[in-house]
């Protein structure tokens, strides 16, 4: 069975990931296991094998779960053939917290500052002091890839420097839900409590994981206070805003908001250059035969309106290949190696897919959303899908009327007007907006 899932994934991600990287990158891998929710593959060196998971895993992991939904990860082994694979490496053991999972990379001085996160840097570069505790938790909220992870290690990184008596503990909210999990399990509460409770400097990343499991919201929440109490610093990072974070108790909801809450916006053109300009530098020391021709760099700033990982993971893309191959990486050599990520930016938005996520935010019927009840709980969304499909698509008045069940083209004038006029008054209003298109971006 494994065989015959892999022969047809490999079908398809010829058609879309096109025939070099296909050739160069999907045709050597081996898929050696399918079991236990986890796909594994041999591949020919780690390189090779972090490449094709950064590059092309999404796909690759996408495609299996269409033929076999129950698979969750990958996992690339190189394969030594007659040397056992590697065990997986055990989760780490923290004794006494230390920050055992920080990335060397994301450092401050890695980091590319621009107005879309200039706010957020500057709260993290505050707390990175280690000064007295001005503002209780810190709270980054942003979209995906937006830099909250590399600004979390960034901080442990300058605090291990500069304060280095200080414990700095930084784990996923994840991690934090397993570790709780387990100390439950083997009757291990209180060193838990004591271990958490004896941190400096506390960091958890995306906290919206913690949404709707009670006990560990519970134990968060207990945890939070405590360090609270104690004047010690607490840091957290979400994809969403506090209050939008469903199924999160109020009383930690208040909690959260009680700190400085900065979040970090969608990256603008300027951003996205010096971010390519920056990586640039490092790639040239890792690749000095290769060739980046002029333009190249603008073209990619200016094309790819995505996140900052898959802006990175297209410049690592050109700077493999164009290696691998022995080719300086022109306009020409961008467009076709990277022609799956340039379609996916160029993707458009359509009135259909502005409905259906508005209706979902304002949790009503799709049918509600377009029909005509005048009820201020439908109008009001409707309005607001019409004035998002106003800005966010081309279509015309009559057009948009059209797709909301018939409406006049004058409604929908109406609709986009009282939206436009809402927005400055009503904060709320212009906060759903802000989020609803952040969310269609993305
Ligand atoms: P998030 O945690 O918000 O999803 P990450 O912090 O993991 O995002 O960032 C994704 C990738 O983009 C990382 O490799 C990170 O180094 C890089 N990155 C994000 N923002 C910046 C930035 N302003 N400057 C340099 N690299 C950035
Ligand atoms: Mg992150």
């Amino acid at each position: 069975m494994k065989d015959a899932i892999w022969s047809d994934v490999k079908e398809t991600l010829q058609g879309t990931l096109g025939a070099n990287n296909f050739k160069n990158w999907i045709e050597p891998l081996d898929l050696y296991d399918l079991s236990g929710g986890i796909a594994t593959f041999h591949v020919p060196t780690n390189f090779f094998g972090n490449y094709v998971s950064q590059n092309f895993g999404d796909q690759i992991l996408y495609q299996i779960q269409r033929a076999h939904d129950a698979i969750g990860r990958l996992n690339f082994v190189v394969d030594k053939s007659n040397r056992p694979t590697a065990p997986k490496a055990a989760p780490a053991q923290v004794k006494k917290p230390v920050s055992a999972n920080i990335d060397a990379r994301f450092t401050f001085d890695s980091f590319v500052v621009g107005k879309p996160n200039e706010l957020a840097h500057a709260a993290a570069r505050k707390v990175a002091e280690g000064g007295p505790v001005s503002f209780n938790p810190l709270f980054l909220y942003g979209g995906v890839g937006l830099g909250k992870t590399h600004l979390m290690h960034a901080i442990a990184h300058e605090l291990q420097r500069a304060k280095p008596e200080l414990n700095v503990l930084y784990l996923s909210a994840e991690q934090f839900m397993y570790r709780f999990i387990s100390a439950l399990r083997e009757r291990k509460m209180i060193d838990f409590k004591q271990m958490f409770r004896a941190v400096d400097v506390l960091m958890v990343d995306d906290v919206q994981f913690i949404a709707g499991k009670e006990s560990t919201q519970e134990e968060f929440f207990h945890t939070f206070n405590a360090l609270v109490d104690q004047n010690k610093q607490i840091i957290l990072s979400a994809d969403r805003a506090p209050g939008e974070i469903k199924d999160l108790e109020d009383r930690i909801k208040s909690r959260m908001q009680c700190g400085l809450v900065v979040d970090l916006h969608p990256t603008d053109y300027e951003l996205r250059l010096g971010i390519l300009q920056n990586k640039e530098q490092a790639f040239a020391l890792q690749y000095p035969d290769v060739v980046l021709t002029d333009g190249v760099l603008e073209f990619m700033a200016h094309r790819i309106a995505m996140n900052v990982r898959i802006l990175e993971g297209a410049l690592t893309r050109l700077y493999a290949f164009a290696s691998l191959v022995g080719r300086e990486i022109t306009l020409d050599l961008a467009q076709d190696c990277l022609a799956d990520i340039l379609r996916a930016s160029d993707r458009k938005i359509t009135v259909e897919e502005i409905q259906r996520k508005v209706a979902d935010y304002y949790n009503i019927r799709l049918s509600d959303l377009v029909g005509s009840k005048r009820l201020r709980a439908f109008a009001r969304p409707r309005q607001i899908a019409m004035y998002l499909s106003k800005r966010m698509t081309s279509r015309s008045l009559p057009d948009i009327g059209r797709r909301f069940g018939g409406k006049d083209h004058t409604t929908v004038m109406h609709g986009v007007k009282r939206v436009e006029e809402l927005q400055m008054t009503d904060s709320q209003i212009a906060d759903d907006i802000e989020n609803l298109r952040r969310a269609l971006e993305a």
